[in-house]
């Protein structure tokens, strides 16, 4: 049969088997339509469960060895997979008109990483929200609660960028998610009008973050 237009590079049993021998372990691929987390992974020393954004079967082979490396070792930089996504991103603004592209690959925090490791330890794995380096503002004082934001509308979380700076540490970058995900999560659990926005038991959950003094610590130090 004649293929007219062959749209995508790789078929998902190519790519997975492609990442399975790169990285040597057993990949389980997904391809979602998800624009908010174009690279999601969990791992563990035998396999891998990858959930990619189906855009990447378009992508070239370096990157798709960028890709493997991150599944394998997690703690890599990824400039070709920063890239891709950003050279893609106009076609993917168009796919997800609600939530615009979102992008998690900072410079130096990758916010889906956080997400998910928060989502596994503290959630069960529960909350299933979007979540996003936000738009730079033009202001260079930044107050704490605009440091992050969760939107009920499109179940979006956004990071202010001026925390992708390595000056930031990573459990600060998790505490700041993990406080939205409570958002998120509080919000599901009422389900109706919020009467507060940090009632006095989302402060009690928010404690429970392992990091929690030292990430209010390190705030107040940094006179954030
Ligand atoms: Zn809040």
């Amino acid at each position: 049969m004649e293929q007219l237009s062959l749209r995508y590079g790789y078929t998902q049993e190519y790519l997975e088997g492609l990442l399975s021998s790169v990285c040597g372990k057993t990949v389980s691929l997904k391809l979602t339509d998800n624009s908010s987390r174009m690279v999601s992974v969990s791992a563990d020393d035998y396999a891998a469960s990858v959930r990619v954004h189906r855009i990447f079967l378009e992508a070239e082979a370096d990157v798709i060895r960028e890709l493997a490396l991150f599944v394998k070792k997690r703690n890599v930089k990824t400039p070709l997979i920063n890239r891709f996504i950003s050279q893609k991103s106009v076609e993917l603004r168009g796919l997800s008109r609600r939530t615009g592209a979102l992008n998690t690959f900072g410079r130096h925090h990758d916010l889906a990483r956080a997400y998910e490791s928060v989502n596994a330890e503290y959630f069960g794995g529960g909350i299933d929200a979007a979540i996003t380096w936000g738009r730079a503002g033009r202001g260079r004082v930044v107050r704490r609660r605009t440091l992050g934001s969760y939107s009920f509308s499109s179940n979006t979380i956004r990071v202010n960028p001026v925390l992708d700076s390595r000056d930031v540490p990573e459990y600060y970058i998790r505490f700041i998610v993990y406080h939205e995900m409570l958002h998120a999560c509080v919000g599901m659990d009422e389900s109706g009008a919020r009467r507060s926005i940090h009632p006095r038991r989302f402060r009690e959950m928010e404690r429970l973050f392992k990091d929690y003094q030292r990430a209010v610590d390190w705030e107040r130090a940094r006179g954030v």
